[in-house]
């Protein structure tokens, strides 16, 4: 941890710690305390000090999103898959009203059928009428599938590989926790250590950082994603890579399921306007498709 600490002070980067569950030793949270940094900390987290002022709290519990209370400072990500977010999406009425911003992370996009795009959509229109009411009360919380878009003015997505890289705890460099942590490698299950011993590792603490073909992480050099409006969207290199086996390649889930966001963000901006001027010198516009790839092939 002390040599990544001082990889990042050479490279001048800002290091996010992500915090296991249990309690750290004290001996760990003074070399933590030795640099400046962010902390993301899952609501399970038995360190109830560390909980508290985390940065952003990961929720992976839905019912712990029905019963717990919310910091109206703070930051939430929920993981959740599509079914479960499907069936309880209703429950995030609260958390969005009462903190500061929330953010929902899809974690099977690559799942999504024809069907789940409609549901989906139905999903926003809920969130997009709490957010309404949330504005019409003076109260201006963040969704990131619905205010982000309104806000952003250009490609605003996850990055990794060209501004975020992520250094595992066995010392490797990798693109971001997914290439580290994920136990599928092109389609096959394997063992945790085999993927990080053969998988995705661009390189070491030891050996430095080595990316292959950095340039296909950059959106100059992803064709689709370079002319695309959808601003908000993560532009997920690890699921284009598990989707179409290309880094800068996506697949039309991720595509369509940005797109939904979008438009329903449009919605939501023409449906606050009633109350106030917000944003007034945002515009997004009418469009007819949700996967550019249909447009391209025109
Ligand atoms: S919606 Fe598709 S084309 Fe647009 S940024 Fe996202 S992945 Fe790229």
């Amino acid at each position: 941890m002390k040599q990544g600490i001082f990889y990042g002070m050479k490279e001048n980067l800002m290091i996010q710690f992500v915090y296991p569950d249990y309690e750290l030793p004290q001996e760990y949270k003074d070399v933590i305390n030795t640099i400046d940094h962010g902390d993301i900390v899952s609501s399970l987290c038995e360190d109830d000090e560390l909980r508290k002022n985390a940065d952003v709290v990961i929720c992976h519990d839905w019912n712990g999103i029905q019963f717990s209370s919310f910091d109206k400072d703070r930051i939430y990500t929920l993981r959740t898959s599509k079914e479960d977010l499907f069936d309880r999406y209703k429950l995030l009425k609260g958390i969005i009203s009462s903190s500061l911003r929330l953010n929902v992370v899809i974690t099977d996009i690559e799942k999504f059928t024809e069907e789940d795009f409609k549901k989906y959509k139905e999903v926003l229109e809920y969130l997009s009428d709490v957010l309404k009411t949330c504005y019409a009360e003076g109260k201006s919380p963040q969704l990131n599938l619905l205010t982000d878009r309104m806000m952003l003015d250009g490609m605003n997505n996850c990055n990794a590989g060209v501004e975020n890289i992520t250094l595992a705890p066995n010392g490797k460099f990798y693109v971001c926790p997914a290439f580290y942590l994920s136990k599928e490698c092109d389609g096959n299950e394997k063992s945790l250590d085999e993927v990080c011993q053969k998988g995705y590792s661009i390189g070491s603490l030891k050996e430095g950082l080595d990316i292959k073909n950095p340039q296909l992480y950059k959106l100059d050099h992803a064709p689709l994603c370079r002319k695309c409006d959808a601003y908000q969207c993560k532009r997920c290199i690890w699921l284009n890579r598990k989707t179409t086996l290309e880094v800068n390649t996506p697949s039309h889930e991720q595509c369509v399921v940005a797109h939904l966001e979008r438009n329903a963000s449009r919605n939501l901006l023409t449906n606050i306007r009633k109350y106030g001027a917000f944003l007034a010198d945002k515009e997004i516009k009418g469009i007819e498709y949700l996967d550019p790839f249909d447009v391209l092939q025109k």
